[in-house]
């Protein structure tokens, strides 16, 4: 099992689960219970070194320094929007790659939203993370520290409320680790979060979807619907002939049924490519009978892009084309745009990036 970005390193400490620190102090001849005093040192209480942990013998937290380690994602830059309602957080990890993480803060509600690879591999046409490509997946550490270094910059008196799986990277091309993240944000040493207010946000990849089932994770799902046809749908998703709507939206259901509650469909709107009267007809009937929300979202402009947003009044027709075949439809704008912290605008400084070649996209 790999916990650690760099093989050459202590094993890291931060991204194990309470059992697995609990057997790795095991093997270091210490009681298992170790494993969860370390673990709600970590999660809970956000410890950065050993020597915090003042119930751990003194001799014990020496023999840790020595023998593991505590991965800390060191804070490059941040910005906010002026309205303060969402903070862009640029991290550096110990390879010098670069990720980004965001906060939105609402009237009620402060979500955090993690990235889950550095870059991504799947090269949608209309995202800033897809022109850098994969230069490699997060470790369960990397994730899991986004959320504690944001949570220890919020202010007092405030907590993370939700999470979301929709930074930079495609979640459930790291499987491993996203879930890995999600059981330790649901740990009663760690946030004890609820699994409902965690979303893992996928564009459609099936064999993950079901995945998750099997595995028994019971957190919200969104899915990204490029487009209802597919024939458009393959000019804005370049996986789309490996994961074909109708096993997408089979997944989905089942995901939908295991839980018990609907799953999100996301759907952006481009102006004059999936933005019609039919384009919303066709979405509602695929859609329909699945226990489902369909979440209709405006694409933030952004250079160098060739695609606009559809606009307003056009988001409005489109929800009332689609309402006849599923009641639950909103529109949502994504906050942030203004720092380059909204949906698809997240490239951590990878200013000059071009889109990565479809042979190398598809790993070839
Ligand atoms: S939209 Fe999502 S899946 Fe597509 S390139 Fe961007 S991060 Fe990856």
């Amino acid at each position: 099992m790999v916990y650690n970005a760099r093989a050459d390193m202590k094993p890291d400490l931060k991204g194990m689960t309470r059992e697995e620190i609990a057997d790795l102090l095991v093997g270091m001849g210490e009681p298992s219970y170790r494993g969860g005093q370390i673990a709600a040192w970590l999660y809970d209480r956000g410890a950065v070194s050993f020597e915090e942990m003042t119930n751990l013998p003194r001799g014990l937290r020496g023999r840790l320094d020595g023998e593991a380690r505590i991965g800390n994602l060191e804070l490059a830059a941040e910005a906010a929007t002026a309205a303060l309602d969402a903070r862009k957080y640029l991290f550096r990890l110990e390879d010098g790659e670069t990720i980004e993480t965001v906060l939105l803060r609402l009237a009620t509600s402060r979500t955090v939203c993690l990235s889950s690879q550095v870059g991504c591999p799947v090269g949608c046409p209309f995202c800033a993370t897809g022109m850098i490509g994969l230069r490699r997946n997060l470790s369960t550490g990397e994730i899991v520290d986004q959320f504690l270094r944001v949570r220890a910059r919020l202010d007092e008196g405030e907590q993370p409320t939700n999470v979301v799986f929709m930074g930079m990277g495609e979640p459930l091309l790291n499987f491993e680790n996203v879930l890995r993240t999600v059981r330790i944000l649901t740990s009663r040493e760690g946030p004890s979060m609820s699994p409902r207010r965690i979303t893992i946000s996928t564009c459609g990849i099936v064999p993950g979807i079901r995945r998750l089932v099997k595995e028994r994770c019971t957190t919200e799902l969104a899915v990204s619907i490029a487009a209802a046809d597919e024939r458009k749908r393959a000019e804005l998703f370049p996986l789309a002939r490996e994961h074909p709507l109708k096993k997408v939206v089979a997944a989905a259901r089942d995901y939908a049924r295991w839980t018990r509650r609907p799953v999100t469909f996301e759907y952006v709107l481009f102006r004059g490519i999936n933005d019609s009267r039919r384009d919303a007809e066709t979405l509602g009937r695929l859609v329909e009978g699945v226990p489902c929300k369909v979440n209709i979202i405006r694409y933030n402009t952004a250079r160098p892009f060739r695609f606009e947003a559809s606009g307003p009044r056009r988001e409005e027709e489109f929800r009332e084309w689609i309402r006849p075949h599923c009641a639950a439809v909103t529109l949502r704008r994504s906050k942030g745009s203004e720092i380059g912290a909204a949906c698809g605008q997240l490239r951590a400084g990878y200013a000059g990036a071009e889109p990565p070649a479809r042979a190398e996209r598809e790993g070839k």
